[in-house]
């Protein structure tokens, strides 16, 4: 046994044990099957940190046989892979039936640190594909590994992913492209389409027994509430009126808020046309195929709202309508809270004070004017020089409207005199606020690049590690750190996948 197994209680690949409690659910929630067999599959990447969440030994990634069990070549015993079934509002038009159209649920790991939905996105066909193939590109599955362990590493919920495995099998999208299977981890990938598929067809039964499974597994604390499922909903506004407080704070945009890609459990899920905010606009839009920005920065806390008032839509069956609206009334006040909160630490300000709302709007629309770049203003604003005010330079070169930049630091200068910090105490609680490094697009880019042109994925090793400290200095990484350069100006991210 070797050091790592004994640590950490570390087991093998056949010693991991499985359970699969949606496989108990009753059969009109999903489709039992097989993945397709992928060709020749390689390791492109391991996540260790995911493996510990299931204590998995870190050395198994070593074997030949891990790359066939995360593309579902082989199943291990306790396996009982299945494709879900859902609905959703795609870009405000209801669409009667989705799924897993390219996703397989191989069950749920049970470990030392709870249990862990293991989860195949690329493993072949399914009842869901509609036109679609069943399979990933190992260049959106690159996509997807990255920022979801960097939002994780950021504080923010999120699936997370355990490995990429690739194959030189050709997927045709845009271009040809190769396939990869994505192994995504969550302690559910429950979402709100899964309760407005059975409510479209008045399957009541199955709403409740849905909103059942999700209270006794995952919030056994409503189980004896007077009204469990409405606080089933209201847990849920709660925690996407957090989350997306979180995304606007870090200036995470997510692309494709569609309610199939909403989780229950208020975890950034579906990773697809995503972006990180570099160049400060408001109303910026990653997707590139959303024309009409629906899904454009500004609007996503609107969306988050307008998706809960789907899902509060389709627990009807179970709740009762005022109730709910009462609930859903309580939306907009948590995500301000949520929100203020996370912009105060951003600020370094310690207390409340009637000036902060316009200290935030001025700045954004300082941010906003001259296309600033956002990680790096906030994290510059750390070692603000109260006594410079307008004379900080690191923080006025990234403003074209120098007047404009004296008038806001000197209401920042004035703001922080409101109360007892220093720049000395407040700097180390701003930089834990303010990350230095984010998964800038470009960044992602090169990686893939590198991985897809050159079969070289030490560029997605070194992102990952990069990113699981986004709140360090890390002196030798700076320039990770830096705006976009000029070639990856254009770099334009759709919805294919
Ligand atoms: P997404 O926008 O990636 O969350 O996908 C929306 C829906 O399309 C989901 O039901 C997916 O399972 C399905 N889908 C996306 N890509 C594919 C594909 N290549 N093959 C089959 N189904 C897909
Ligand atoms: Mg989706």
């Amino acid at each position: 046994m070797n050091i790592a197994r004994a640590e950490l209680g570390a087991v093998k690949l056949e010693e991991l044990r499985f359970d699969n409690r949606y496989g108990r659910l009753p059969p009109a929630f999903y489709s039992r099957l097989s993945p397709t067999p992928l060709p020749n599959p390689y390791l492109v990447a391991f996540n260790p940190a995911a493996a510990d969440l299931i204590g998995l030994d870190r050395e198994e990634a070593e074997r030949a046989e891990f790359a066939e069990i995360f593309c579902g070549n082989r199943l291990l015993p306790g396996f009982d892979p299945l494709a879900a079934v859902y609905a959703g509002h795609q870009f405000g038009v209801f669409v009667p039936q989705l799924g897993d159209g390219r996703a397989i649920l191989l069950g749920e790991a049970t470990g030392a640190l709870g249990r862990w939905d293991l989860q195949l996105k690329g493993a072949g066909k399914t009842p869901y594909s509609r036109m679609g193939d069943g399979r990933a590109v190992l260049r959106s599955s690159i996509r997807e590994y990255l920022a979801s362990e960097a939002m994780h590493a950021l504080g923010i919920p999120t699936t997370r992913a355990l490995a990429i495995v690739g194959s030189d099998q050709a997927v045709i999208r845009e271009s040809i492209e190769s396939a990869a299977v994505l192994t995504r981890m969550a302690p559910s990938h429950v979402r709100f389409g899964s309760f407005e598929l059975f409510s479209s067809r008045r399957q009541h039964e199955h709403v409740r027994t849905l909103a059942d499974y999700v209270i006794d597994q995952h919030c056994p604390q409503l189980r004896d509430a007077r009204d469990p499922c409405l606080e089933l909903l209201r847990e849920v506004i709660g925690r996407t009126a957090k989350l997306v407080a979180q995304w606007q704070a870090v200036g995470f945009c997510h692309g494709v808020m569609n309610t199939d890609n909403m989780s229950i459990l208020g975890l950034t899920i579906d990773y697809g046309p995503y972006g990180f905010m570099e160049g400060f606009d408001r109303g910026h839009i990653c997707n590139h195929s959303d024309d009409g920005g629906r899904y454009a920065y500004n609007m996503q806390p609107r969306i988050a709202h307008w998706n809960l008032y789907c899902l509060a839509q389709a627990l009807l069956p179970l709740i009762d309508a005022e109730e709910a609206e009462s609930a859903l009334g309580e939306y907009e006040e948590q995500f301000e809270q949520h929100y203020s909160a996370f912009m105060r630490a951003k600020f370094g300000l310690a207390t409340e004070q009637a000036g902060d709302v316009a200290l935030l709007q001025d700045t954004l629309k300082l941010l906003h004017d001259s296309r600033a770049d956002y990680t790096t203003f906030f994290r510059r604003l750390g070692n603000f020089d109260s006594a410079a005010g307008a004379d900080n330079a690191p923080l006025r070169d990234l403003f074209v409207d120098r007047d404009a930049f004296a008038a806001w630091a000197e209401g920042y200068r004035a703001r922080l005199a409101l109360e007892a910090s220093t720049d000395n105490e407040r700097r180390p609680r701003m930089d834990r606020a303010n990350p230095k490094y984010v998964l800038r697009n470009y960044l992602a880019e090169t990686a893939i690049r590198k991985a897809v042109d050159e079969r070289d994925y030490s560029e997605i090793a070194r992102l990952m590690r990069l990113l699981a400290y986004p709140y360090d200095e890390q002196p030798t990484m700076q320039a990770y750190a830096a705006p976009a350069p000029q070639w990856a100006s254009a770099l334009a991210v759709s919805c294919s996948s």
